[in-house]
């Protein structure tokens, strides 16, 4: 399957003066086409090339997820969005005050969540499978499909989305982004008689990832468990005979749980009685 790009639902003038000509022709035409272009390149002659997007983003890692999830997240970015005021559907702002207390409460939490991203990525409004909403925050190309939610709404907060528009302003690109979301098609997300896993391809076509999931594992991803189980061993301080667990990691120094013992910083000392990492051996 050879991406193209999606076609872009109004001019590239028509969101001015909130999202300038300018900012679309970089974001759309430049950015979103280079996405699609590592696509088709990086999945001819691979598995992947007769895959659908939604079964890349489930099945793929690395540059292949990387460019497939942005095609995907960008294309979803681009129809939220509209040159003309539109209202929010009754239904949404129903569930929307059910789970966020009210439409400005979600307002609120929704721009916190872009504003506290920290680097790229995109914040989304998504539904779990028994109808709640949730603000989900994702880093980089990160879609939430990946955890079984049906995304309702995406906002782009890489740099590249506002810098021209509003430099270093983040929070002003969020509120005036806000102004342009179509709400008609948000909604109309949610009540699409679709699975979560299931989702229109760039062509139209109706996808069922269930029946598409069979790609062949890259060998690169088998190595990643091994790595992981050696990474993840616990240490014991010779001297008191304190063991760090790398699965809690040491949060009360700044240590997040996750953390392997090879990565903790030089200067780590024994929470229990202070020696240094030299101190310490792999548990037996
Ligand atoms: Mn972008």
């Amino acid at each position: 399957m050879i991406y193209t790009l999606p076609p872009l639902p109004y001019a590239t003038d028509a969101l001015e003066p909130k999202m300038s000509q300018e900012t679309i022709e970089y974001h759309y035409g430049r950015h979103l086409q280079t996405y699609v272009d590592n696509l088709n390149r990086l999945i001819t002659g691979t598995p992947f090339e007769n895959v659908p997007l939604e079964t890349l983003i489930l099945t793929s890692s690395g540059p292949i997820f990387n460019n497939a999830a942005q095609v995907w997240n960008h294309t979803f970015f681009f129809n939220s969005l509209s040159p003309s005021h539109t209202e929010m559907p009754s239904y949404l702002k129903d569930l929307l005050i059910r789970d966020f207390g009210s439409v400005d409460l979600f307002k609120e939490k929704f721009k916190k969540a872009t504003i506290e991203i920290f680097g790229s990525g995109w914040a989304w409004l998504a539904q779990d499978k028994k109808g709640k909403l949730h603000i989900i925050q994702e880093s980089n190309a990160g879609n939430p499909i990946r955890a079984g939610y049906k995304p309702l709404l995406n906002m782009d907060v890489w740099e590249h989305a506002y810098y021209i528009d509003y430099r270093n302003r983040r929070a002003a690109f969020v509120d005036n982004c806000w102004d342009l979301i179509n709400w008609h098609k948000v909604a109309s997300r949610m009540t699409e008689d679709i699975t979560v896993a299931e989702y229109t391809d760039l062509e139209g076509n109706r996808v069922d990832v269930k029946e598409t999931v069979t790609v062949e594992i890259e060998e690169e991803q088998e190595e990643e468990p091994a790595e992981t189980k050696r990474n993840m061993e616990r240490y014991v301080c010779i001297i008191c005979g304190y063991i760090y667990d790398p699965e809690e990691g040491d949060p009360e120094n700044g240590i997040a749980p996750g953390t392997p013992f090879e990565d903790l910083p030089a200067d780590w000392t024994c929470p229990a009685c202070g020696v240094g990492k030299e101190h310490f051996e792999k548990e037996r």
